[in-house]
């Protein structure tokens, strides 16, 4: 059998093809234009194979109820070209084959549970910080999602006394991804992330930010592993910098793996997205 996969990203696709063990044949990036142009380069590339089953992570929001009307579509993106874009049924109309759709974070988590840095377990969450934050999560082997999918980026979050930028979130302002992703820092400061690596203070107010949603993440869901993905955590201090804000939130409350494996960088790296699509398509011939 031969697996297609689709990493539908605000920038740009990512078209992958394997065999039944998940070894990627090729893989293809294309622009994230308008759906009709990108969706011609993506069947370009699907065509040459005879595939058995397709699975799709995309950007979002999307409809992912089966109940729904609108099942399979792009709602409210801020990509105008995209919203309230029938995404799923395009796929679907074009090749006769079961077609897997969820969330790209949460094909993220499960490519990072199968194959990443949640090898072995059951259930994980999987945030990316970077230009938006969003988090995906696999819970007893399965994908969660219910009347609609998790938006785990944009939570409240206690403000930093410190505490100077109103928050970029068009719907809440200060929302976690408001003050705490990639643009948040940006704008705050005046400089990109990576400008400003050794400002201690800059790392320590993200992490006194992403260690609630941890929290919060965890009070819920009881996961067994965190992993953080996405440009903002390129800065590597970050890592230590969350787990031991985390520890200081939770204070001994729950009983918890150690920190150092609880809260992971990704094994995957920018594959986890792609390969976790690749696995929701195997699924869906299983
Ligand atoms: P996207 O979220 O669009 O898929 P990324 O995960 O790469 O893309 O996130 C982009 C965001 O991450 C930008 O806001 C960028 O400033 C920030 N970023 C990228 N690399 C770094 C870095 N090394 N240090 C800090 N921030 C970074
Ligand atoms: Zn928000």
């Amino acid at each position: 059998m031969i697996y297609g996969a689709i990493e539908a990203g605000g920038t740009k696709f990512v078209c992958a093809v394997s065999d039944e063990k998940f070894d990627i044949k090729e893989r293809v990036s294309i622009p994230t234009t308008t759906p009709q142009e990108t969706l011609e380069q993506v069947f370009d590339f699907f065509d040459q194979y005879d595939l058995s089953a397709i699975g799709i992570g995309s950007f979002g929001p999307i409809d992912v109820n089966t109940d729904s009307s609108t099942y399979g579509y792009v709602t409210t993106t801020p990509k105008t070209a995209w919203k309230n874009y029938d995404f799923l049924g395009a796929i679907k109309e074009r090749y006769a084959i079961p077609v897997g759709w969820t969330t790209d974070v949460n094909a993220a988590a499960l490519g990072e549970l199968r194959k990443g840095a949640a090898l072995g377990l059951s259930s994980c969450v999987y945030l990316t910080v970077g230009t938006g934050i969003g988090g995906g999560a696999v819970v007893n082997g399965e994908l969660l999602t219910g009347y609609g999918h998790p938006e785990m980026g944009h939570m409240m979050v206690r403000l930093h006394p410190d505490e100077t930028f109103a928050g970029f979130c068009p719907y809440h302002g200060n929302c976690l991804e408001g003050i705490a992703a990639g643009p948040a820092i940006e704008k705050r400061y005046g400089k990109k992330g990576h400008e400003l690596a050794d400002e201690q203070h800059v790392w320590e107010m993200e992490a006194y930010y992403l260690a609630q949603a941890l929290m919060n993440y965890t009070l819920v869901l009881s996961p067994e592993r965190i992993v953080l993905g996405g440009g903002v955590m390129k800065q590597k201090q970050l890592f230590s910098l969350v787990r031991q804000e985390f520890e200081k939130l939770m204070a001994g409350y729950i009983e918890l793996p150690p920190l150092e494996e609880y809260i992971a960088g990704p094994a995957l790296g920018d594959n986890a997205g792609i390969t976790g699509s690749l696995l929701l398509a195997a699924e869906q011939v299983k």
